[in-house]
């Protein structure tokens, strides 16, 4: 029955076709057909499905992306901000450091002028202030005074063969060392006299005032020039020529030489001619120190022009 209307439905041309018993084929062809159509709706959903698919991947792409770069844009900015903050840390911590090498630099600054002042005041306590005083008809050393350290002085340097001379051993360096250039200068010069006690100061006195009485006697001997003696620090010089007496010295070439020269030892002549203080007296010699020396030299000034609280600076200097 159902045959009967396909074949009704179908052009007569395909009659024979159908006569002929090629139902089968038909059938197959039907089929086949159906399973293309099936085949095509299958991959047409499979296809809408693929591109479901794509299109949605391709939306959570897109929000990828945009989570992506709202991510790198944080991590851009939270990196500035650690670098920046870093930076900051860096340069308060220069900074700091700075500081600390400032205030470093400010402790041992003082440090240093501590120790500074350290060394001086122990140069101070070991110098005796004794050493620059000025010394008057009024104000001399008192008979218990003497030098801390004496030593001998070399008879080939003593005029007498006889008396033994000392000095300070420190000034006796000084005093070597300008005989021996003043020698090789061609001019050859002795100590007459150096350290005296209070008690030879005395009895050299009283031989003066014998020989030539009282008043005489203190006009060119013992009451200024006393003191420098018994410091230990000052030398009557003579020289050759002289026959023995220190009068005359003014006259000679080591007068001369010393006035040129003996500052650079130190030594400085503490009565010149024409000074307001004493009697010329151009063989005494006393040692000062070499600043001071200098620096009167360069300012054409005497030791006793000077005020006593100028002189007392150079002490921290004296044995220099
Ligand atoms: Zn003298």
């Amino acid at each position: 029955m159902i045959m009967n209307v396909f074949y009704k439905k179908i052009p007569k041309v395909m009659i024979p076709f159908l006569k002929s018993g090629h139902r089968a084929m038909i059938i197959a062809f039907v089929l086949i057909v159906l399973a293309l159509i099936a085949g095509a709706w299958y991959t047409g959903n499979q296809f809408s499905a693929i591109s479901d698919d794509v299109g949605d991947l391709s939306q959570r792409l897109t929000v990828l992306e945009i989570i992506l770069a709202s991510t790198t844009a944080d991590l851009k900015e939270n990196i500035t901000r650690t670098r920046d903050s870093l930076s900051d840390a860096l340069n308060q911590e220069k900074q700091n450091s700075a500081t600390i090498a400032q205030r470093l630099g400010n402790y041992q600054q003082q440090v240093s002028t501590v120790s500074g002042t350290v060394e001086t005041l122990q140069k101070l306590s070991k110098t005796d202030p004794q050493l620059l005083q000025k010394y008057s008809k009024v104000f001399f050393l008192n008979e218990y005074y003497a030098p801390a350290r004496l030593v001998e002085i070399p008879t080939d340097y003593s005029y007498s063969d006889s008396k033994t001379l000392k000095l300070q051993t420190d000034i006796w360096l000084h005093l070597k060392q300008m005989l021996d250039d003043a020698k090789d200068a061609g001019i050859t010069m002795y100590v007459f006299s150096a350290y005296r006690s209070f008690n030879e100061q005395s009895t050299l006195k009283k031989d003066y005032e014998i020989i030539y009485g009282a008043g005489s006697a203190n006009s060119f001997s013992a009451d200024q020039g006393y003191s420098e003696h018994q410091l230990g620090t000052t030398v009557d010089l003579i020289t050759t020529g002289l026959g023995g007496i220190l009068d005359g010295f003014d006259k000679t070439k080591a007068y001369t030489w010393l006035l040129s020269n003996a500052y650079q030892y130190g030594f400085v002549i503490s009565y010149p001619k024409d000074n307001a203080f004493y009697v010329f007296e151009p063989w005494h010699w006393r040692f000062v120190g070499v600043k001071l020396a200098t620096d009167l030299h360069n300012q054409n000034k005497i030791f006793y022009d000077l005020d006593q609280r100028k002189i007392d600076e150079y002490l921290v200097n004296f044995f220099e």
